[in-house]
C-alpha cells in the first residue's frame, strides 16, 4: 500500500470490508431472522459459540447492545455490579447499565497492572449478605483486552482466579470480550480458553476483524434464548441479517491475522520511543503515549496526516488491518517530519 491521505489510527473500528468480505456478503443465503431465523445468521452464531467455548451465541448489531442485553438479564433493579476502573461498561455506554439494566455500578481499582483487578479486591467489594436494606452485589464484569488500559491482556490464570472468586462470593460473570480475539492471539491460546466460567461473553466482529457491523453475545442455551427476546425488545432484531452475518463468518477466519496488528503496534511504539515519546509497550493493538500537551499533540498529529484519539489523558493509537507495516513506517516518518513534540516542555 502507498499512503498519501491521512492515516487513520483512531480505532480498529475504521476497518472496511474488503472485496472478499463484500463478495461473501453479496452471496449470502438469507431468510427472515425475526420470523424463523436466517440460515447465515444461524451458521455464524454456531461458529461464534464454538470459537468462544459457549453453548450458544446471538448476533447483535453492536458490542454496546451485547453488553446491555447481558446486564439486563443478569441484574435485577437495585443490584450492584463490579467492573474494573475505566471499563467500557462504566465509561463508554452512556450509563445504560444503570438506567436500562437498573444496576448500581462500582468501579474497582486495578492493583495488578493496567486493567487487572485482584481477586482480593473483588472479594472485598462483593461483601457478604447484610440486612434486607443492604446492597446486593450480583455481577462481576470483566474486560479482556481492557481498552482504556491500552489493550491490556488479562492472563488465563488471573481470569480463572477472578471467576473462582466471583463464584465463591455468589456473583455471576459477564465478560466484555470486545477484543477477546486480540487477547487470545497475544497469549497464543484459543479464545475459548479465556471465557472459562463466564456466564456470558460479548465479542466484536466489527473491530480488528474487519466486519462492517456486528458483535456476538454468547452464553448458555437458556441465556441466549432470553437474550434473543431482549434484543428484540431493544429493536435489535434484524430481518435478512445473513448479509451481515456473512461478513462475520469471514471475520472469524481472520483472528490469526491480528498478530500483524500487534507487531505493527510494537513497531510504532519502538519508533516513537526513538523519537523521544513516552510510550507504554503495547500488549496488543492499542498503544498509549503520554504527551505534555494532549490537545496540541493531537492537533499536530492531524496536521501531519496521522489520526489518533485521546484516551485516559494520553494519545491512543490503534493498529489494524487497513494500515500495514509500510503504513506504520509512513506514520513514523510523518511524526518525525512534523516534530510533533517540539516545544512541549511539561512533564515528559
Ligand atoms: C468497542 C467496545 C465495546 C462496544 O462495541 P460497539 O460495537 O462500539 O458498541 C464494548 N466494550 C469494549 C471493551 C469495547 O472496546
Amino acid at each position: 500500500m502507498t499512503y498519501s491521505a491521512p492515516i487513520d489510527l483512531r480505532s480498529d473500528t475504521v476497518t472496511k470490508p474488503d472485496d472478499r468480505m463484500r463478495a461473501a456478503m453479496a452471496a449470502a443465503e438469507v431468510g427472515d431472522d425475526v420470523l424463523d431465523r436466517d440460515p447465515t445468521m444461524r451458521a455464524l452464531e454456531e461458529r461464534a459459540a464454538d470459537r468462544l467455548g459457549m453453548a450458544a451465541a446471538l448476533w447483535v448489531p453492536s458490542g454496546t447492545m451485547g453488553n446491555i442485553i447481558a446486564l439486563m438479564i443478569h441484574l435485577r433493579r437495585g443490584d450492584r455490579f463490579l467492573a474494573a476502573k475505566d471499563a467500557h461498561v462504566l465509561q463508554n455506554e452512556l450509563g445504560a447499565p444503570a438506567w436500562l439494566a437498573g444496576g448500581m455500578p462500582t468501579e474497582l481499582p486495578c492493583e495488578l497492572g493496567p486493567g487487572r483487578m485482584s481477586p482480593e479486591t473483588v472479594r472485598a467489594a462483593a461483601g457478604t449478605a447484610g440486612p434486607y436494606y443492604s446492597l446486593r452485589t450480583s455481577l462481576l464484569c470483566l474486560e479482556n483486552t481492557h481498552n482504556a488500559a491500552g489493550g491490556a491482556v488479562v492472563p488465563i490464570e488471573e481470569h480463572t482466579r477472578l471467576v473462582a472468586t466471583a463464584r465463591a462470593t455468589g456473583l455471576r460473570v459477564h465478560l466484555d470480550g470486545a477484543r477477546i480475539w486480540n487477547a487470545a492471539v497475544a497469549l497464543e491460546v484459543p479464545p475459548a480458553a479465556l471465557t472459562v466460567g463466564a456466564d456470558s461473553v460479548q465479542s466484536c466482529l466489527s473491530k480488528g476483524l474487519g466486519a462492517p457491523v456486528g458483535s456476538v453475545l454468547a452464553g448458555s442455551a437458556e441465556f441466549v434464548e432470553e437474550a434473543r427476546r431482549v434484543r428484540k425488545m431493544l429493536g435489535g432484531g434484524v430481518r435478512q441479517g445473513g448479509v451481515l452475518a456473512a461478513a462475520g463468518l469471514v471475520a472469524l477466519e481472520r483472528v490469526g491475522e491480528l498478530a500483524e496488528d500487534h507487531a505493527n503496534a510494537r513497531l510504532l511504539a519502538d519508533g516513537l520511543a526513538e523519537q523521544g515519546w513516552l510510550v507504554q509497550r503495547p500488549q496488543t493493538n492499542i498503544l498509549l503515549a503520554g504527551v505534555p500537551d494532549l490537545d496540541l499533540a493531537l492537533q499536530r498529529l492531524a496536521g501531519a496526516g496521522v489520526l489518533a484519539t485521546p484516551m485516559a489523558g494520553q494519545v491512543r493509537f490503534v493498529t489494524h488491518r487497513d494500515v500495514d507495516r509500510a503504513g506504520i513506517v509512513e506514520v513514523l516518518r510523518r511524526i518525525e517530519k512534523e516534530d510533533v513534540l517540539r516545544n512541549q516542555t511539561a512533564a515528559r
